[in-house]
């Protein structure tokens, strides 16, 4: 797969659509994938953090989450397709677990969180299977939480801890698991559940989901200052 180097982190050249097929073919033949859906801030992160930029280079997929990630692939002159956004993804896996009866494992968020979700995934996708789910308020190297991933085998864990733990959760432990699609899903629990609103398609399509969100909790005004920075190492880099 073609891939774009947006700072040193090298994103998949796909669209919504393109990711989903590449992902459902892993999953019919049980291939073990590490899937990071990455945004601005986690590039800008990643940069401060070489462990962590070491984990991203080890993932199988980075998915362009966010209108900053394709804006600097266009600032680069290497156009991305499109945004995939991080809980589309989750919700068209979902779709297809469903459709083919696979079994999932949710790793992540408050517990009253996690347990709205649970209610509500099992309410919309009846044929999918609940492996396992547990809240995200555990300690670092926790292996009973391991231990019940091991157990249940699944064929999809999504893990919303925030970054950069989710990421360093999966890479710390993928040699454990068999099998399964592995992916960090930051507030996607949230969204499933009903406690945090997605912006309407309207603002989405003006690639201004952002704004509403910060217009929801104003207290990510703060996270959204690494984008001008962001811009700025582009423009640097490219000269
Ligand atoms: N979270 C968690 N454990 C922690 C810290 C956070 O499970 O120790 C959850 C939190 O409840 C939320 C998600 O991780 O559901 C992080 O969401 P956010 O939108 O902040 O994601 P980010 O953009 O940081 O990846």
């Amino acid at each position: 797969m073609k891939k774009v180097n947006i700072l040193g982190v090298e994103f998949d050249h796909t669209t919504n659509q393109e990711t989903l097929n590449t992902l459902h073919q892993k999953l019919k033949m049980q291939k073990k994938t590490f899937v990071v859906t990455a945004n601005p801030e986690i590039v800008m992160y990643a940069l401060k953090d070489q462990e962590y930029m070491n984990i991203l280079q080890e993932a199988d997929h980075i998915i362009p989450d966010g209108a900053g990630i394709i804006l600097g692939s266009k600032i680069i002159k290497q156009p991305l397709p499109e945004r995939v956004p991080g809980v589309d993804l989750v919700k068209s896996l979902l779709k297809i677990a469903d459709q083919d009866q696979l079994s999932v494992f949710f790793l992540g968020a408050k517990e009253m969180v996690i347990e709205k979700m649970v209610d509500n995934v099992k309410s919309d996708f009846p044929h999918l299977k609940i492996a396992g789910y547990h809240h995200g308020f555990f300690k670092d190297g926790d292996q009973t939480i391991v231990e019940m991933v091991k157990k249940a085998n699944p064929d999809l864990v999504f893990v919303a801890l925030g970054f950069p733990r989710q990421e360093k959760w999966i890479y710390q432990n993928l040699a454990t698991f068999e099998k399964g699609i592995f992916m960090g899903v930051g507030g996607s629990f949230d969204i499933l559940a009903g406690t945090v609103k997605r912006a309407p398609i309207f603002w989405r399509k003006l690639n201004l989901e952002w704004l509403y969100r910060v217009a929801q909790q104003p207290s990510r005004w703060r996270r959204l200052s690494v984008l001008p920075i962001f811009v700025k190492k582009i423009l640097q880099n490219k000269r």
